[in-house]
């Protein structure tokens, strides 16, 4: 009986083919589970995304955990999670991207994480950041620490959808401010890449006061 109002509680249906889930099973069936669109980033640092940022960014590892294609049939899974409200599902991404990380070269440095943060007036909107659920996962599976102070957004960017990749790079400029940190390594986690400028500018305010810091980024998705 427990069990049965546990799954009348609980979504039935696999997110991304819709098939019914057994009680094990959680967002998704084992056959979708097993063939997530994995970047395999973390295992080689001259991956694409590495080629995304500027010539003088200093960085040291850059991966994303899913490839995001429009066509793709994962993508009703992560639109669940941007815009459906469903964070748990960003945190269980987490745990398996974090799982990934801390066995590949990036344990050694022992990041401490931050997830880009949103603006005060954008999180009181929507209730939640989904960076930050996901970075959580990371941060549960791997055991490093999560920051989610030390940086601020101060801007949040304006619609994007008419700029091209220099002017989107202009535009989130000057969006975020950083304290002075002690951290060695930091490990900034977005949910979704697609130029990589947001990133970037976070990492700029971080670096202005911390020029010394190491820096690693990882993302839920790499949009191709
Ligand atoms: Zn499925």
């Amino acid at each position: 009986m427990p069990g049965e109002l546990r799954n009348m509680s609980f979504p039935c249906f696999c997110a991304v083919c819709g098939r019914e889930l057994i009680p094990q099973e959680k967002f998704m069936c084992l056959s979708c589970l097993c063939d997530l669109p994995r970047t395999y980033f973390w295992m080689d640092k001259e991956n694409v995304l590495s080629g995304m940022f500027s010539v003088g960014l200093p960085f040291v590892y850059a991966s994303a955990f899913l490839f995001f294609r429009d066509e793709s049939p994962y993508r009703k899974l992560l639109h669940r999670f941007k815009y459906g409200g469903e964070r748990e599902i960003g945190f269980f991404l987490g745990t398996l991207y974090g799982k990934e990380l801390a066995a590949s070269p990036l344990k050694n440095n022992v990041p401490v994480i931050i997830p880009v943060p949103m603006s005060v007036q954008k999180r009181r909107r929507r209730g939640y950041n989904q960076a930050e659920w996901f970075a959580a996962g990371i941060a549960a599976v791997s055991g490093w620490n999560m920051d989610t102070v030390a940086v601020k957004r101060v801007r949040e960017k304006t619609s994007q959808t008419v700029y091209d990749r220099e002017e989107r790079r202009e535009n989130m400029k000057h969006a975020f401010t950083a304290k002075k940190m002690t951290y060695k390594d930091i490990l900034i986690v977005d949910d979704v890449i697609t130029t990589g400028a947001t990133m970037e500018s976070c990492a700029c305010a971080i670096l202005d006061n911390n020029p010394e810091v190491c820096m690693h980024f990882a993302s839920l998705a790499y949009v191709e």
